[in-house]
């Protein structure tokens, strides 16, 4: 691959059907990871845009049909939003490769394809779902009904956006719910796409809104503010979570959090380090290690750490950082400037708390063309304490850190000593460890001898600071939807 010209696309707001430019005419610029290209000029949603794609919203919900569709006819129009997808599925790879920085290859082949099945799962979940009835002898019938809750506000982060938005627009489109969708502003492209995507499939003008921007005193806000905005779907920062729970309070907006993570992935003596390796270099640096679920915090059983460490270490050298058009490429730059210099003040921080440096560290050598991109080579670090900040912060980039145990209580004990609860990996051959070890790890989901295997049915969210409530399967129904109850007088 060469570094080919990219054209600069223009991104407009999805509002009631159409495409539309910022009311005052204002853009900001989103670059190209990988070499600091410009390649999109966005409109700036204003106050009154978001205004205008929250009342178009309300508007649809109120009139429908949306709302009032037999699920059947719903769920067929969603399922066509899944089929677009998968024939528009390189052209949506490649955008995703561009805007985040992630390879093409992992966008075409999981992100995309997965983005189509939560929408085509929810579609079919949602049209399977019936209420509950609870007799009551001669005298009353006592029935329940879920009935979709109004105007939902969908907030995503960038490291997987059209994954993570068609997560939460599936659910909430399928309870005959309305969306306004608000991507973040360093990738905002494939998201945008959902208008016309939904235009296609025939949704009805109002239901799906996209807007663009930033979060505080910017679209973000001016959504969570909104009072005809009900329910809050968010991904992405405690700290973003926190301020906007402060926001949506005056209004008592319905929320669902999915926030940050800081995963203990635990090797205990008896693991296949065949299996576990590979894996744990996946869960370390796949997407530059910008995952919510990474297994940032390796924590290994001292009687294996030093083959441990001189296995991963080999492993981490062969991945091939690179141009993430390129399909042989592995891992790809970081998401922005911004987010580089966040990453990379850990670097700092771990030689001040005197972290071992195992592997990498810098910036690594590459064609000229990607010289100006945001670059850090997969970088691994030994920290005995697991109190350091490297141990206990997100970093949310290609930085892990290994950390020795001796005893199972001691493993536990780290794996429960930070704010995050997301998720877990264990690696053993013991069942009853597993089992055990599995109990006793606060976080809401849990792998053992595996990572990142989802079943959409299962419940998605974290415990302590990772999230506030459940999405997945019948979560995702209780959360987009107000269960109702009729009692009826027979007599
Ligand atoms: P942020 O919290 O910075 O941003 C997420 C979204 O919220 C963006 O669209 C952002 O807009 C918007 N936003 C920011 N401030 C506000 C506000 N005050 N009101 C309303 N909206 C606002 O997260 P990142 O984009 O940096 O994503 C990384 C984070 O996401 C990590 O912590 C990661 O762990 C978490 N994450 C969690 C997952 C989970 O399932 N638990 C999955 C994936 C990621 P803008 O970008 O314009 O600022």
């Amino acid at each position: 691959m060469t570094n080919t010209k990219v054209k600069v696309r223009e991104v407009k707001l999805y509002i009631d059907g159409e495409y539309v430019e910022s009311s005052n005419g204002s853009t900001f610029e989103v670059k190209n990871p990988a070499t600091q290209e410009v390649i999109a000029q966005v409109h700036e949603a204003t106050k009154e845009d978001v205004d205008r794609a929250c009342r178009a919203a309300r508007r649809a919900f109120e009139e429908g049909p949306w709302r009032t569709m037999s699920p059947a006819e719903r769920s067929s129009k969603i399922r066509r939003m899944a089929e677009i997808i998968i024939e528009r599925k390189e052209e949506l790879a490649r955008l995703e490769a561009l805007d985040v920085g992630k390879p093409y290859p992992v966008a075409l082949e999981k992100e995309i394809p997965r983005a189509a099945h939560n929408l085509k799962f929810f579609a079919d979940f949602m049209e399977q779902q019936g209420g509950e009835v609870y007799p009551m002898g001669e005298e009353y019938l006592n029935y329940t009904r879920y009935e979709p809750v109004g105007v939902a506000a969908l907030i995503t982060p960038w490291n997987l956006p059209f994954m993570l938005t068609t997560w939460k627009l599936g659910p909430c489109l399928a309870t005959g719910n309305t969306a306004v969708i608000k991507p973040a502003e360093v990738t905002p492209l494939t998201v945008s796409l959902l208008g016309e995507i939904a235009k296609e499939a025939g949704i009805p003008d109002g239901v799906v809104n996209v807007v663009q921007g930033f979060g505080p005193n910017s679209a973000g806000e001016f959504m969570t503010t909104h009072p005809e905005v009900d329910l809050i779907s968010f991904t992405g920062e405690t700290s973003t979570g926190k301020a906007i729970m402060k926001n949506g309070a005056d209004s008592l907006k319905k929320v669902s959090f999915e926030l940050g993570g800081k995963a203990a992935n635990i090797i205990f003596e008896d693991a296949n380090l065949d299996k576990a390796v590979p894996t744990s270099i996946q869960a370390a640096f796949m997407n530059s290690g910008q995952v919510c679920l990474a297994g940032s915090r390796i924590l290994v059983q001292r009687s294996i750490f030093s083959e441990f460490v001189e296995r991963f270490k080999k492993a981490a050298s062969e991945l091939k950082v690179g141009d993430p058009q390129d399909t042989q490429t592995n891992m790809g730059p970081v998401v922005s400037e911004e987010h580089y210099q966040k990453v990379t003040s850990y670097l700092g921080i771990a030689e001040e708390e005197d972290s071992e440096l195992v592997y990498g560290g810098k910036r690594p050598d590459l064609p000229e063309y990607l010289n100006k991109g945001y670059y850090l080579e997969p970088t691994i670090f030994i920290q005995e304490n697991p109190q350091a900040r490297i141990c206990q912060e997100e970093i949310f980039g290609p930085v892990v850190t290994l950390i020795p145990f001796d005893m199972e209580e001691e493993a536990l004990e780290i794996a429960n000593s930070t704010e995050y609860g997301l998720n877990g990996v264990i690696w053993t051959d013991n069942l009853q460890r597993a089992h055990r070890v599995s109990h006793d790890v606060r976080a809401g989901t849990i792998w053992v001898n595996c990572w990142f295997v989802r079943d959409l049915r299962a419940p998605f969210g974290g415990f302590k600071k990772s999230g506030i409530g459940r999405e997945g399967g019948h979560h995702s129904l209780e959360f987009f939807s107000e269960a109702k109850n009729i009692c009826i007088a027979l007599k």
